[in-house]
């Protein structure tokens, strides 16, 4: 049996996205800026994904922007916010210490050049409050940047109420909606959210491509100069087979969106149910607030890499934290954020699950996980010196 279980690194294309995709390159193969027929035909299809995409998202279509991905929707808003700041004198920028990499490292090269970054302490249960946000703003704050949920733990943070400390502050609210996209209910205006990072390829779209929402009144920065595609603010031929496929993706997962979460959080439950009974064993992330999709554990006295690897010998896809992370040997920032020790950080899995995944999966990972984290467990001299008490356990 084949078990794809890794769903927060990246999903299957949908028939649906892929289908949207080839009429881009039979039929609407044409320049989107070309004022011949074909050209106006692709500027059309253009206009509609983009409309589509606003529509997901409670917005309207100018204020989408196509971009190449999650990653540079978050380094665009991060860097059109820094801009803005620096013009007026303000130079303090506010996230957390869970975030994407696509953040946080956008956050690092902004404090080289002088900004100063408050990351906020996540909470053990994956939670950072708006108290916390309203706590940390300054005079000088020129964007608070959260991501919707997180794509290890999969804690959904409460966007509404961080945006509305956020706007009565004055102060720019960005959020990372990379794995909340075509899975949760959003809607920009409600939640007071002025800049949002979407992409592709975690609902089911192609990869490389994303969106950016950003609010009309927002000039936005550009990352890439050339001609005058995207009003100018990202320029290059768009995209438009990914394009395209990537809001007929999104169209489908917002129209089946609550049948999709119940039947993926049942199967969500079932198996952080039966995980566990794993002894020493805790879950990441928060109960409630929750991804449908998402199951993460720490199993204390074994090696997450090893474990996927013998997982994957009995056709289970699945990762240690992300796959953004994976070939580092650090443990997880997001599991050290949540405060697991180190020891406990390393003894990772992700299990990230779809509407795709079946009942008899669950049951499979069920069958074949406890055998493989005991026999690790076994030959782990971690393992020996906690059993022998030499070591005390922390799960
Ligand atoms: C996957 C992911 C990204 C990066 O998106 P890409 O399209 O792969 O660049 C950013 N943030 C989060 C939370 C993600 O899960």
């Amino acid at each position: 049996m084949q078990v794809y279980a890794d769903n927060a690194a990246t999903t299957k294309m949908s028939r649906t996205a892929i289908a949207a995709m080839l009429p881009c390159m039979e039929t609407t193969y044409g320049n989107p800026s070309s004022l011949h027929t074909v050209g106006q035909r692709a500027a059309e299809a253009l206009l509609a994904a983009r409309e589509t995409v606003a529509d997901c998202l409670g917005c309207e279509a100018r204020e989408i922007t196509f971009t190449s991905g999650g990653s540079e929707a978050d380094n665009q808003a991060i860097l059109t916010a820094a801009h803005l700041g620096e013009a007026k004198g303000k130079k303090h920028i506010i996230s957390t210490a869970f975030e994407h990499h696509a953040v946080l490292h956008t956050l690092k090269k902004l404090e080289k050049q002088g900004f100063t970054v408050t990351l906020l302490d996540v909470h053990e249960n994956g939670m950072v409050t708006p108290e916390q946000v309203a706590a940390a703003i300054r005079e000088d704050t020129c964007l608070v940047t959260v991501m919707y949920a997180n794509n290890e733990i999969g804690s959904i943070m409460p966007i509404a109420e961080i945006g509305a400390v956020c706007r009565a502050k004055g102060v720019l609210f960005h959020t990372d909606a990379v794995q909340a996209a075509g899975h949760l209910h959003i809607n920009v205006q409600e939640q007071n959210i002025d800049m949002l990072s979407l992409s592709g390829h975690k609902f089911h779209g192609p990869k490389g491509v994303g969106a950016l929402y950003a609010r009309k009144q927002i000039p936005l920065s550009t990352l890439i100069e050339g001609g005058a595609q995207e009003r100018g603010k990202r320029a290059g031929t768009e995209n438009l087979p990914a394009i395209v496929s990537m809001a007929a993706a999104l169209r489908e997962a917002c129209d089946h969106m609550e049948e999709n979460a119940a039947k993926v959080s049942a199967l969500r439950d079932k198996l952080i149910a039966g995980l566990s009974q794993i002894p020493h064993s805790a879950v990441n992330g928060d109960g409630k607030h929750r991804l449908p999709g998402n199951v993460s554990f720490c199993f204390e006295g074994i090696e997450g890499e090893s474990l996927l690897l013998l997982l994957d010998e009995k056709g289970i896809c699945a990762s240690s934290g992300s796959a953004c992370t994976s070939g580092s040997l650090d443990p997880s920032h997001v599991l050290l954020a949540i405060g697991r020790p180190h020891e406990v950080a390393h003894g990772s899995l992700r299990l990230s699950l779809s509407e795709e995944n079946t009942e008899a999966e669950i049951d499979y990972l069920l069958r074949e996980i406890p055998p493989v984290v005991a026999y690790l467990r076994e030959m782990s001299p971690v393992w020996k010196d906690l059993v022998s008490g030499k070591k005390s356990f922390l799960l």
